[in-house]
C-alpha cells in the first residue's frame, strides 16, 4: 500500500530520514498520522518513533530546516517536539513496556519497532511507515490495522483486558475514536471495557475530561455519551448524567427517558454549532430532573423547579469534570436556568413585558438560549415538531420587535446610582437601590418608556412616595 503525502509532508520526511540516517537511527511515522492518512482525514501532527535516542533525532532534524525550529523536549519521558508551520512533530526513542497493577506508570525500556507497536492502544493507530533507507515507505501493519480501517473497526493489538488494565485511558480512547471516526468497537474490544470499568478511577481527570471534550466536538457526540453509558464507564466518571435515564411508570403513565432526550438535545444543537459550551449547556440542560422528579396524583410526571437545581448543581459537575470554573462555567449555568423561559412565551396573548424581561435577563446570550429551545424539540411526531418551531419563529420574532423599540438587551440604567445620591442628597445605601429598582420595573413593565426623561420623572415620584427632599 503506497501512502500519498503532500509535496510538503515529503518534504518534512526527507528531511527527518536524512537526519535519522546521519545518526544510524531507523525510524518510523506512527500512530495517527498513518491511519488518518489512510482513511483520507485532515491531519497536521505527525509521531516519528526512532531506535534509540528521540530528542537527539529531534535535534539532529531540526537543524535541517530554515528557519530552525525550536526544540522542546521532556526528559522524563525522552520524547521531543518540533512546531514547523505546517506541522507539529513528535519524536520518541521506541518503547518496551510493561506495567504494574497498582499504577499506570509503567516500566520502560528501550525496544523495537515490534516492541512499541506492540503498546499501542489500537490497531488502527499501530501502524508504521519506514523512513529508513532499505525499505522507505513500507508499511509496517503487524496487526491488520489497514483491514480494521476499511472494516471502520477499532480493536486493541493485544488481549484486551491487558491493554486496558496497562492504561485505562484507552477505554476513553476507544469510545472517542468511535465517535469521531464513525467506527465500531469490536465486541471482545467492548466486552473489555465493560469488565474494567473501574480501574478508570486510577486515570487522572483531566486525561478523562479531555476525552469527553474531545467527544463533545464530534459531529454526532451521543454516539460517544451513549458507549460511556452503554459500558457503564459513565457511571464512574459522570454518575448524575447516568442517572437520567429510564422511564418509570404509575398507574400507565410515563414520562420520557430523559437520558436518550437529552442526547438526541445535544445532537441537535451540534448541527447549528461547534461551541463546546453551547454543548455542555444542551448536554445539563435537564441534569435537575431526577432530584425533581415527582408523581402527582391526577396530573402525571413533573419535573417542577427542575432547571434551578439544573444550575445549581452545574459548578459542582464542573469542578468534578475539572471544567474550567470561570466565566464559561457561569454561562452554561445560565442558560440551564432560562432554558424553560421561551417555551413559557409560546403561550397566547403573552404580554410585551414577559418579551422584555427575558430580553433582560438573557441580554446578549438570548440567541443561544433560542438554540438550545429549538434543539430541545425531540418529539417523533413531525407535525408536532413544526408546530413548535413555527411557536418559537413567533417568539423570535416578538423579541426582535420588542427589542427594536425598547433596546432591552443591553440595559444600562438611563438614571445612574451617583445621579440619584447627588439629587436626595444620599450615601451608598438602601434607598438609592429602591430606586434604581422600581426604575428598572417599571421600565420592563412598560409602565415608562426606556428613555432618560420618563425615568427622571419616576424617579421624583418614587423618591416623593420615599418622603426624600430633593436638593435644589
Ligand atoms: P488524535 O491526535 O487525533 O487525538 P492520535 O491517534 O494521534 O489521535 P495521540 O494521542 O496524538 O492520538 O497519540 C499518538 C499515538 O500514540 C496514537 O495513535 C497511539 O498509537 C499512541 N497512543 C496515544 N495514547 C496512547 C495510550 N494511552 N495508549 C497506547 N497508545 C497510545
Ligand atoms: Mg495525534
Amino acid at each position: 500500500m503506497q501512502i500519498p503525502f503532500t509535496d510538503k509532508e515529503s518534504f518534512i520526511f526527507d528531511k527527518i530520514a536524512t537526519a535519522a540516517g546521519n545518526l544510524g537511527l531507523p525510524c518510523y511515522l506512527i500512530g495517527g498520522f498513518v491511519r488518518d492518512k489512510i482513511i483520507g482525514r485532515p491531519t497536521k501532527d505527525a509521531d516519528i518513533v526512532c531506535m534509540g535516542d528521540g530528542i537527539a533525532l529531534a535535534q539532529e532534524a531540526a537543524s535541517f530546516f530554515r528557519p530552525k525550529p525550536v526544540v522542546a523536549y521532556f526528559k522524563n519521558f525522552g520524547t521531543a517536539q518540533i512546531k514547523l508551520p505546517e506541522m507539529e512533530v513528535e519524536f520518541v526513542g521506541a518503547r518496551k513496556e510493561s506495567y504494574q497493577l497498582s499504577s499506570r506508570k509503567p516500566d520502560v525500556e528501550p525496544g523495537t519497532i515490534e516492541n512499541d507497536q506492540d503498546r499501542r492502544d489500537f490497531t488502527i493507530n499501530a501502524l508504521a511507515i519506514s523512513l529508513n533507507k532499505e525499505d522507505r515507505g513500507a508499511l509496517i501493519d503487524p496487526f491488520d490495522g489497514v483491514k480494521d480501517i476499511e472494516a471502520k473497526i477499532i480493536r486493541t493489538p493485544l488481549a484486551p483486558l491487558q491493554t486496558f488494565s496497562d492504561d485505562p485511558l484507552r477505554m476513553m480512547r476507544a469510545i472517542r475514536f468511535a465517535t469521531q471516526l464513525g467506527f465500531t468497537i469490536s465486541p471482545e474490544t467492548f466486552q473489555a471495557i465493560i469488565d474494567n470499568v473501574h480501574r478508570i478511577r486510577i486515570v487522572s481527570q483531566e486525561r478523562i475530561t479531555d476525552e469527553l471534550n474531545k467527544i463533545m466536538l464530534c459531529d454526532k457526540p451521543s454516539v460517544g455519551w451513549d458507549l460511556l453509558f452503554r459500558s457503564k464507564l459513565l457511571h464512574e466518571i459522570f454518575p448524575q448524567l447516568a442517572d437520567l435515564y429510564g422511564a418509570e411508570y404509575i398507574d400507565g403513565k410515563g414520562h420520557k427517558d430523559n437520558f436518550y432526550h437529552t442526547l438526541q438535545v445535544l445532537d441537535n444543537i451540534s448541527v447549528h454549532t461547534s461551541d463546546i459550551w453551547l454543548r455542555w449547556a444542551a448536554l445539563l440542560h435537564d441534569i435537575g430532573k431526577p432530584a425533581t422528579k415527582r408523581f402527582e396524583e391526577g396530573h402525571g410526571w413533573t419535573f417542577h423547579g427542575h432547571e434551578m437545581v439544573g444550575a445549581k448543581m452545574v459548578p459542582k459537575l464542573f469542578a468534578r469534570l475539572k471544567l474550567p470554573l470561570n466565566e464559561k462555567m457561569r454561562w452554561v449555568q445560565k442558560l440551564v436556568m432560562l432554558h424553560l423561559r421561551p417555551i413559557g412565551l409560546t403561550k397566547e396573548n403573552i404580554t410585551d413585558s414577559a418579551i422584555r424581561r427575558l430580553l433582560f435577563d438573557a441580554g446578549e446570550d438570548i440567541e443561544s438560549l433560542m438554540m438550545l429551545c429549538e434543539a430541545d424539540i425531540t418529539s417523533k411526531n413531525p407535525l408536532k415538531v413544526k408546530r413548535y418551531l413555527q411557536n418559537f419563529e413567533l417568539v423570535r420574532r416578538r423579541l426582535l420587535e420588542v427589542e427594536e423599540s425598547d433596546k432591552i438587551r443591553n440595559w444600562q440604567p438611563p438614571i445612574s446610582g451617583e445621579l440619584i445620591m447627588e439629587k436626595f442628597g444620599l450615601t451608598p445605601g438602601r434607598p438609592v437601590g429602591l430606586i434604581k429598582d422600581a426604575i428598572r420595573e417599571a421600565i420592563l413593565d412598560g409602565l415608562i418608556p426606556n428613555e432618560y426623561q420618563a425615568a427622571y420623572d419616576f424617579m421624583l415620584q418614587k423618591a416623593a412616595e420615599l418622603n426624600l427632599q430633593a436638593i435644589e
